[in-house]
This record gives structure tokens, sequence and C-alpha cells, in this order.
């Protein structure tokens, strides 16, 4: 019995929608990650969400680990959440002028997230990681950055160095069309190297405006930071007067209320977040300490815009969105689901001797099919993303919905049941005796 001839669902107008949409859109998606690229086949044309579910327009339910790729941390359509949606629309989607409702989401997000004491809205996590870096520059007077291979922080030029995610799964972490006198600036280091980042700033002192990681990496695959390197990248950066960005796009409240910093008690000077905050609708934000804040524009020279910046709409959405998971906490039973996941994929990977392992931190997981524990962009490239596409596929077509590439985390909502788990479970044991 072999899987990739086993068909259990049919796609066939996915298929048909898909192949219309590749001559009208570079790919046929609007966004690379999302086109099967380290997993091949056809993506999945999507009709609607419900609850832990998504459906496609073939009529197939899926259970969905992804999450719009991390924003349904509740599921899809929350009720309260698509109430406030509906309401702020009724009132209108736009203003270009001051609204309530930013002042709300903004002081969530302050009282939230230990290190912010004012924060700015964009549109999205590429805007937000973009902004920092300028303001770090200009807080500091300052051009050089520090990025660690296999993070992803958007399509920002200075940052699509040896980037994670998309770039990486379609094997461009570092693009074309960006000068090289853009990139120049940027110091690549590998993740988790104490070392390396030392080194760094013994070669180069006082010349970094910031140093910018994810405090849990998802977009090289599940990485996890050694307390010891946490804690170096907080001395060097408070000795030298660079600026700590957490990008906390994919981890802010979604590792805990108070996002990375908050699990680990590491405060960095400044925070990027997004994908949660708009709870599906367009929203990003750049926060931190006041004193770098206050240079942003209009209070100070650095300049910073968005004409759809904290609409009312998405707004509505990441205020229902967070006050859902203030009042609920469903942190703990995350966190709980996502470990039984990980020692239950763990144990059947063993059971059909398949070099493995599963990291996991709160609702982040990554089977990684690598016997070598992953620790940074190195280790994650000799993971075997064959085995991994294999997997992947045959999860899809028991209706597991995986994120499509071994260089990705999934995502566990809030919307699962232990009875999702047991399928989950079963599928992959299934799928993992096949691949062996
Ligand atoms: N930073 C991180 C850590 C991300 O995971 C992402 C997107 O996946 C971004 C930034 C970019 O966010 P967006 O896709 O909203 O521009």
């Amino acid at each position: 019995r072999s899987i990739e001839n086993e068909v259990r669902l049919v796609h066939s107008r996915s298929e048909n929608v898909f192949a219309a949409a590749q001559q009208l859109i570079p790919g046929g998606v609007n966004s690379p990650a999302r086109a099967f690229g380290g997993v091949g086949g056809t993506p999945v044309v999507m009709d609607r969400g419900e609850g832990p579910y998504l459906y496609d327009i073939d009529g197939n339910r899926y259970l969905d680990y992804i999450g719009s790729w991390g924003p349904h941390i509740l599921g899809h359509r929350h009720p309260l959440v698509t109430a406030a949606i509906h309401a702020a629309v009724d009132r209108g989607t736009s203003f270009g002028a001051p609204c309530e409702a930013e002042n709300e989401l903004a002081q969530m997000v302050i009282e939230a997230v230990p290190s912010i004491e004012m924060v700015r809205m964009t549109n999205s996590g590429t805007e937000a990681t973009m902004s920092a870096i300028r303001v770090a520059r200009g807080f500091t007077g300052r051009d050089r950055l520090i990025k660690f291979a296999g993070c992803y922080h958007g399509h920002v030029d200075s940052l699509l160095v040896s980037a994670g995610s998309g770039a990486l799964t379609h094997g461009v972490p570092s693009s074309p069309g960006i000068p090289a006198s853009v990139t120049e600036h940027t110091t690549v280091l590998e993740y988790n190297d104490c070392e390396g980042l030392a080194h760094a700033f013994r070669q180069q002192p006082d010349q970094f405006a910031a140093v910018i990681l994810e405090p849990v990496v998802g977009n090289m695959g599940l990485v996890v930071p050694s307390p010891e390197f946490l804690k170096l990248l907080r001395e060097l950066c408070s000795q030298q007067g660079t600026v700590l960005i957490f990008d906390e796009v994919m981890t802010g409240f979604r590792l805990a209320y108070g996002g990375a910093q908050g699990l680990f008690g590491i405060m960095p000077d400044m925070t990027t977040l997004g994908k949660i905050i708009g709870g599906g609708m367009p929203v990003g934000a750049y926060g931190g300490r006041t004193d770098i804040m206050r240079k942003v524009s209009p209070i100070g020279p650095v300049y910073q815009a968005g004409t759809l910046s904290g609409n009312p709409v998405a707004m509505a959405s990441g205020i229902a969105t967070l006050s859902v998971l203030r009042d609920t906490q469903p942190y703990a039973a995350l966190e709980s689901y996502t470990a039984r996941l990980a020692q239950g994929l763990s144990e059947l990977a063993t059971k059909y001797g398949l070099p493995h392992t599963c990291p996991h931190v709160g609702s982040m997981i990554t089977l990684f099919f690598n016997p070598d524990v992953v620790t940074g962009y190195e280790v994650a490239k000799r993971s075997d993303t064959k085995r991994f596409a294999r997997f992947f596929h045959g999860m899809l077509e028991r209706g597991i919905y995986l994120a499509c590439s071994q260089f990705e985390a999934h995502f566990v909502s809030a919307a699962l049941t232990e009875e999702h788990l047991k399928l989950t479970l079963s599928a992959a044991d299934d799928v993992l005796a096949d691949i062996a």
C-alpha cells in the first residue's frame, strides 16, 4: 500500500481554480509559502473555515494546523471576533483619522507585552520589522544590523538575507532585486551561536544599530533558543547601545499572552507584532521603550506611515481576539495539547524507525525528519525534505492540514479537542508507517 497511489479525496475543482490562478497571479498565489513549493503537488483552494476546520471548494474538510499561518489561535470564525468585525464594518471601514479603537488595541498591547511602552500599528508584520529597523537606526545613528540565518522577518530588503520560511522553501533565501549596498550593512550569524555573536560584537564594536531575531524561531521549522544565547544577546546589546528587537510577529500572544519575552523573562528594547493581533485581519505593530518610540514621526524625525494603518475594522478584530485570549487564557491547554501531539508523533516515528526530532513550545511544533537537534540553519538544512513531503501529503489526504514545508512550524488552535488529537495521531500512525 503506497500513499502516493492512494487517492482519498477529490480535488478536481481545486485543481481547475489553481490552474486558472497560475495564469493570473505569479505561481497562483499571493504569498509563496502557500504554493506547496517544498512538498510538490497542487495547493488546495479553500472555501471557508469554522472552528478547527477548513473546507475546500470540493467540499473536503481538514483539521487545520496552520490557522492562516498564525493568526487564528482561536480557530476560524470565533463568534466574538466575527461579531466585532461586523459591528465595525457597519460603522465604516476606514476613516484616515484617529479612532478610539486604536487606543484600545494599543492599550491592550502595552498591558500584555512587558517591554512595550508605546506602540505604532501597521498593516503587516513586514511593515512592522521594516519600521522597527528604521527606528533603531534613527535612534542609534548607526547602519549595521545583525540577523540570524533561517529567521524570517517578512520581505524587508535588508533582512531578506539567508531568510527562512517561503524564501528558504523556494530556494531563494537571499533574493535577487536587492542591491548589495543594502545588504552589506547586514551581518548574518548562526542562531544559538554564542561564540559567533560575541565575535561579531568584538570585531565591530559600537557599530550595530540593532539585532533582530525570532525569540523562538518558527520559520526554519521550530528552533528554540538556549537560555545562554538570549542572555548573551541582552548583555551585548546593553553594553554596546544596540537595540535588541524581538520579532514576535509569530510568537506574540501565541507562546503566552506576553509573548516569548513574557515566557522567558528577557526584555528586548523593541518588539514587532502581527498575525494574532489582527485576529485574521491585516495588522502589524512595532513598539518598545518610550525614548526609542519618541523618534517616530510626527513627534520624532523617523518617518513611517500608512493609509490604512489602525483602521477600525482591523482594530476591532484584534481587540476581540486579544480580549478572548486575555479572558480565557487558553495557553496551558494549548501547551498540553501540543506536548501530547509531539510525544505521540515522536513515539510513532520511533516505532517506525524514522530518524527525527519533534520540538514544541507553547502551541508551536515541528516534526523534523532529522536525527540531530535543530539549533539553527545549518542543521535545519540537513532535514529529509523529501520524507517530509510524503508525510505532508499523506496527512493532507487524511484530512489533516499541516504547514506545507519542513521549514515551518505547525500551529495548534484553541478550537482543537481531545478527539482531534486522537484523529491526528491515528492519521500519523498510518502515514509514518507508509513512509518508513
Ligand atoms: N516576522 C515573522 C517572525 C514572521 O513569521 C512573518 C511572517 O510569517 C513576518 C515577520 C512577516 O509578516 P507579514 O507576512 O505579515 O508581512
